[in-house]
């Protein structure tokens, strides 16, 4: 199929990107990568009078250290940040979930902006902005707002943004621990996620001294698990330890079933994965 007509518009700026929006009155759409707008407009279930194409917008593409923080534009490319020698070092967790993120055809086209901003529940940069408590820098007619991640995703496929706003950037605070993991399971490899778990922790001899859980795949929206980091920051690290993480992060949530997988079998790979995620974070030498 072919998209309904609309107008097209190209701005260089940010402020000329917001006025194109504010001016559609609720019918403009902004274009990023296009990887899930374009389907969505070729199959006529999004049907903008106007597009307003970002791709023109050079400072809304970058990745800077700034103090103990890593900020993102919003146009920054999937393939850009996978290859970021500074998020391999400072993001480990988002580094590593990057291969996992479609194929690499889409990732050269694909944004962070427009991946969080479709809000897809088993999409891996929604699920990282939660686990790296990342604040969202949102900008519309009135100026610049910030916003928190988990304030962000508000069900499946939906966020908390005005049809006016547009997301600029993201800043993630840089985390001090010793290990992490990212683990995931999809039909084939380049998949939507049908389960996946994020951890990182910090150790102090023979505890868990701070943590970080997110899952992704299994609910609505992504789901940072503060109630098992906090149950994990008492209990002391042996053999068990593992299994012990893996019944606190089933007993916490209750997966989806959908026509990809069932609940029963979605709640198994959680459980493995919490599994092997905390067998790998604990491995790890820090
Ligand atoms: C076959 C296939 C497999 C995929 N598999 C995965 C996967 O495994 N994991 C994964 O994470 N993703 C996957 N994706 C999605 C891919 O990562 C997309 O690139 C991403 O979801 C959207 O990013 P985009 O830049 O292409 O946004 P676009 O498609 O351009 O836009 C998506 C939505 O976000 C809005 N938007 C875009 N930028 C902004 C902004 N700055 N501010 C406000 N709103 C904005 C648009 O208006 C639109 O509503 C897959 C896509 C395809 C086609």
């Amino acid at each position: 199929m072919k998209p309904a007509k609309f107008d097209y518009i190209a701005p260089t700026t940010v402020d000329a990107a917001i006025e194109a929006l504010s001016t559609a009155n609720g019918e403009g759409k902004v274009l990023a990568g296009g990887q899930s707008l374009l389907p969505l407009l070729n199959f006529r279930m999004a049907r903008p009078a106007v597009l307003v194409d970002l791709n023109g917008i050079k400072e809304l593409s970058f990745i800077k250290l700034r103090g103990d923080r890593i900020a993102i534009g919003a146009l920054t490319r999937h393939r850009e940040i996978e290859q970021s020698p500074l998020i391999a070092s400072k993001l480990p967790v988002m580094a590593a979930a990057m291969r996992h993120v479609a194929h690499l055809a889409i990732r050269n086209r694909g944004t962070i902006g427009g991946s969080v901003s479709h809000a897809d529940p088993a999409a891996e940069l929604p699920m990282l902005s939660l686990f790296y408590d990342a604040t969202l820098s949102v900008q519309g007619p009135s100026g610049r707002r910030s916003v928190a991640a988990e304030d962000f995703f508000v069900d499946a496929l939906t966020n908390c943004l005005e049809p006016d706003e547009i997301v600029v950037e993201l800043e993630f605070p840089v985390l001090q621990h010793s290990g992490w993991a990212f683990e995931e399971v999809a039909r084939r490899f380049g998949d939507f996620a049908l389960a996946s778990v994020a951890v990182s922790v910090r150790r102090k001899s023979s505890t868990i001294d701070d943590a970080r859980v997110a899952v992704m795949g299994v609910a609505d929206t992504p789901l940072r698990l503060r109630q098992v980091e906090g149950k994990l920051t008492s209990i002391a690290i042996d053999g068990q330890t593992p299994d012990r993480f893996a019944e606190l992060v089933t007993s916490c949530v209750s997966a989806n079933g959908d026509l990809h997988a069932s609940a029963e079998y979605r709640q198994h790979l959680l459980g493995q994965l919490a599994k092997r995620a905390m067998q790998a974070s604990l491995a790890a030498k820090g």
